[in-house]
């Protein structure tokens, strides 16, 4: 129960999304905070709460080694026995492994490397520099607490997707959720795979709701740099296109602004003037090269995202990059389902609050398939 938050995240995360998007089904946010952030553990007890109310059967504790096709359902096969199934319902997540690029095998073993799943606090690391790679909601949050504890920081940003924390007086994530972004459907979205690969969003979750963008990263002191692209003699190479990966992120979020204020006007609701942000800064002269054994840096965080494992999935339903093939959560064999994908159904899908709508559709398929067997 609640195993990834608990295993698999460092100490002072919190979740970006507010407390009164923490929804599950039939279970709402009801403390005192309703515009804060949770920490780990008030997930965990969100979740253990969850499991309560629900009274749904939970059997925590258990591995699920193999699922393969077995008459006319599934054979499970777990560390606690076998399970025959006629349907299933994958709800293994998206973020099983952290994805490391292969780069990664040309780095000197003098320095240290981890993932988030390892990364737990700052004193973990040896004394000195540390480069992070990739600027999602990981990174950007990596790197400001690890340059909160005096170390020099270098952050290599790739495509990502910025955001205010708040906007117009109100939390970004509560426009999503009010003008509608949130609810678009999976059908409905132009480039479904982009969309689905799309990273995190600059967030973080913070009592003073604080923006965390490279501007902000920038202030405090964090070197920015373009995206790693190679390792040569013992060199990281960076792409040198800062510029055009910073505009492309400012049009972006310029766009979505708009949407925001397009649906304020429409809708007649009065929060105030619409605002700007600056310009994501270039900076003068980003470095190209970073010599990986001089000691510049002692570790290396890689914040390059996360995929599915499915390994024990023996049914071929899983696409050539590692994902699983689905039309909004029905997969291409009878009686297979999914739940809390990325715009699984709709761009919701991605967040805890997703799962609500998601799973009266996806359940609703799977009770008709049962039915129309009988
Ligand atoms: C770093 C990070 C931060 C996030 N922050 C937010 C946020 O602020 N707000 C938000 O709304 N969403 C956030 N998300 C997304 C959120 O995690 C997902 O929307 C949500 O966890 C999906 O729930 P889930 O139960 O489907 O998957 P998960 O939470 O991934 O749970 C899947 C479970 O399945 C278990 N499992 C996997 N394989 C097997 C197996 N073979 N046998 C048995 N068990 C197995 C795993 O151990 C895990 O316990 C974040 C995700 C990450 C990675």
């Amino acid at each position: 129960m609640a195993n990834s938050w608990r295993r698999e995240r460092w100490d002072s995360l919190r979740l970006l999304t507010p407390n009164w998007q923490s929804r599950l089904p039939g279970l709402r946010y009801e403390g005192p905070d309703p515009d804060g952030y949770m920490t780990m553990g008030e997930v965990i007890e969100f979740i253990e709460h969850f499991a309560k109310v629900s009274r749904a059967p939970v059997r925590t504790g258990v591995n699920v080694t193999q699922v393969r096709p077995a008459g006319d359902g599934y054979q499970v096969t777990t560390s606690q026995g076998e399970i025959y199934s006629r349907t299933v319902v994958i709800a293994s997540g998206a973020c099983n492994r952290p994805a490391v690029p292969p780069l990664r095998d040309g780095v000197p073993a003098s320095v240290e490397q981890l993932t988030p799943f390892g990364y737990r606090d700052p004193g973990q690391l040896p004394d000195g520099g540390v480069l992070v790679v990739g600027a999602s909601a990981t990174g950007v949050q990596l790197a400001a607490e690890l340059r909160r504890s005096g170390r020099p920081v270098i952050l290599s940003v790739g495509e990502h997707v910025r955001l205010p924390r708040t906007y117009r007086g109100r939390d970004v994530l509560w426009w999503m959720d009010a003008s509608g972004v949130w609810d678009q459907r999976y059908d409905q979205v132009e480039d479904l795979t982009r969309a689905r690969r799309l990273p995190s969003p600059q967030l973080v979750g913070t009592p003073e709701r604080t923006t965390l963008d490279l501007n902000a990263l920038a202030s405090a002191g964090v070197e920015l740099v373009g995206r790693w692209a190679a390792v040569r003699d013992g060199r990281a190479l960076f792409s040198g296109g800062l510029r055009n990966v910073f505009s492309l992120a400012d049009l972006k979020m310029e766009r979505l602004l708009d949407t925001f204020d397009e649906w304020a006007r429409t809708e007649g609701h009065d929060a105030g003037p619409p605002e700007r942000f600056a310009a994501t800064r270039v900076p003068e002269s980003a470095r190209l090269q970073l010599d990986l054994g001089s000691g510049e840096i002692a570790a290396i965080v890689w914040a390059t995202g996360f995929r599915p494992d499915y390994g024990w999935l023996g049914v071929p339903v899983v696409d050539p990059k590692g994902q699983l093939r689905h039309e909004g959560g029905v997969v291409g064999s009878p009686g297979l389902y999914a739940l809390g994908l990325p715009v699984l159904r709709r761009r919701r899908s991605t967040f805890i609050s997703g799962i609500e709508d998601d799973a009266r559709e996806v359940i609703g398929h799977l009770a008709r398939y049962l039915a129309g067997r009988q």
